[in-house]
């Protein structure tokens, strides 16, 4: 009895130290050390430089951590907001409209019924035959097509894309505000604006981490799977393919923060949403994060092709323009917009929007939701401003439609081995000025693709090809 008194109270103190290592805090901190920045860039630790407070948000598990990875005690805490469950924070009228996973499926379902002629309620976990999320949870899209005819499905297509930092809780508000938004546009639609465009809302990448963030904890960043060394959680936005591991502010620790897992597309949920884009190749992309008001565009370490970069580049500063963003490369490899554009030739970009995490939802609608509004005006905007180049390819003894087809233009070359290929349907679209090109198109795993000559220009759009 004796001896296991103590056990028990070692076993009490234990299990309160790893719920104690758990629970992530933000500290809001002041330092003039110049290499701060840089220090915390190499710990580890999560952070972002908060331009128009002149602070560093950082979030760690106590002010220890942060002199022991950092190495230095030159900087001021100003502010600490400890956790606690987001719920708790529902009952002041300040947070009470935020919306946990379950209200965000059924404000999807809403949207449904009520434009239900071309918004579309989807679960992404079932079509693609995916497993649930480590917590049981489904992935869900919305899919906006002003159908013409009954089988008008290969338009250029566009994704937004919210929640994969579980405490960024403005992002999936912000995807349903544009699905919204776009839904209203569409029902009277006189220009025509969604006659020739597919939209895709996915709101919530990471459905267990939001669970989290209301249930136990505000700060959670990750999503929840259990890691090997008892510790949860991968950053999903570390995650995808495309140069896994290679820079930026990821971690190889499964406690930290930016761990991107044991394996580029070791989670379900960045595996799910890239067979989606292997399925449907969407030509435009916008993930949202927050914060910091910013356009986040690739590679942070890579090459990209010359003529690709051009326009890419182009649309990146009229955006960035229009909502008054700041632009910058991405916080590190492994992010998904990186990823989609490389392997799926998405043109994409991470928004980072606001200036705080969980700002109270007032602020959100007078200060944030205006700058959704107007991203999401310009990009339908360039989505319309010309016809996409359509390809449709053909195999020639079966006349059936060939996916995953190589696709090359005017021997573009591709520094990262980006692909360019058709999607499931055989279909391809690029976004090009009108002129003569020389398509390439190759069958995949053959050495040689076959040469098409093509007069894209207003009144000829779309090409069938023959292989
Ligand atoms: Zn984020």
């Amino acid at each position: 009895m004796i001896k296991t008194i103590p056990l028990l109270l070692l076993c009490l103190f234990l299990s309160g130290q790893i719920f104690a290592q758990e629970k992530i805090n933000l500290f809001k901190i002041h330092s003039s050390q110049t290499s701060f920045a840089k220090r915390l860039s190499r710990s580890g630790i999560d952070y972002q430089y908060n331009t128009k407070k002149k602070m560093y948000y950082v979030f760690a598990h106590s002010k220890n951590e942060i002199i022991e990875k950092t190495r230095t005690r030159s900087f001021r805490v100003i502010e600490f907001i400890p956790s606690e469950p987001f719920e708790s924070l529902r009952k002041t009228r300040e947070f009470n409209k935020y919306q946990n996973y379950p209200e965000t499926i059924e404000r999807m379902k809403k949207l449904s019924t009520q434009y239900s002629q071309y918004l579309k309620l989807l679960d992404l976990t079932a079509k693609y035959n995916q497993p649930m999320t480590t917590d049981g949870n489904s992935l869900y899209a919305l899919v906006l097509n002003k159908k013409q005819r009954r089988d008008d499905t290969e338009k250029p297509k566009l994704a937004f894309i919210g929640e994969h930092h579980a405490r960024e809780l403005m992002t999936h508000h912000a995807v349903l505000d544009t699905a919204e938004y776009f839904a209203k546009m569409a029902r009277r639609d006189r220009e025509k604006k969604f006659d020739n465009v597919e939209i895709w809302f996915i709101p919530v990448i990471n459905p267990d981490g939001l669970d989290y963030v209301f249930n136990v904890d505000r700060w959670w960043r990750k999503n929840r799977t259990k890691n090997t060394e008892g510790s949860f959680g991968v950053d999903l936005n570390r995650n995808y393919e495309f140069a896994w591991g290679k820079c930026g502010s990821y971690s190889s620790e499964p406690n930290s923060e930016i761990y991107k897992g044991e394996n580029f597309f070791s989670e379900i949920e960045t595996q799910t949403i890239d067979a989606l884009n292997e399925d449907l190749k969407f030509q435009y992309l916008i993930s949202y994060h927050s914060s910091g008001d910013e356009v986040l565009y690739p590679y942070i370490c890579g090459e990209l092709n010359s003529e690709e970069q051009k326009y890419y580049y182009g649309f990146r500063d009229h955006l960035a323009e229009q909502i008054g963003f700041g632009k910058r490369f991405a916080s590190s490899s492994g992010e998904d917009f990186e990823h989609h554009y490389n392997k799926h030739g998405s043109l994409g970009f991470l928004l980072e929007i606001g200036n705080d995490f969980q700002p109270p939802f007032e602020e959100y609608k007078k200060e944030v939701y205006p700058n959704i509004i107007k991203a999401a005006d310009v990009i339908l905007e360039e989505m319309n401003k010309q016809p996409f180049l359509k390809l449709h390819i053909i195999e020639n003894s079966t006349r059936r439609s060939v996916s995953h087809a190589l696709i090359n233009i005017d021997k573009r070359e591709y520094l990262e081995k980006e692909v360019r290929e058709s999607n499931s349907n055989g279909y391809y679209f690029h976004r090009l000025p009108f002129g003569q090109y020389r398509i390439n198109v190759k069958l995949n795993g053959r050495r040689r693709g076959k040469d098409f000559d093509i007069n894209f220009n207003e009144g000829n759009t779309e090409f069938e090809l023959k292989i």
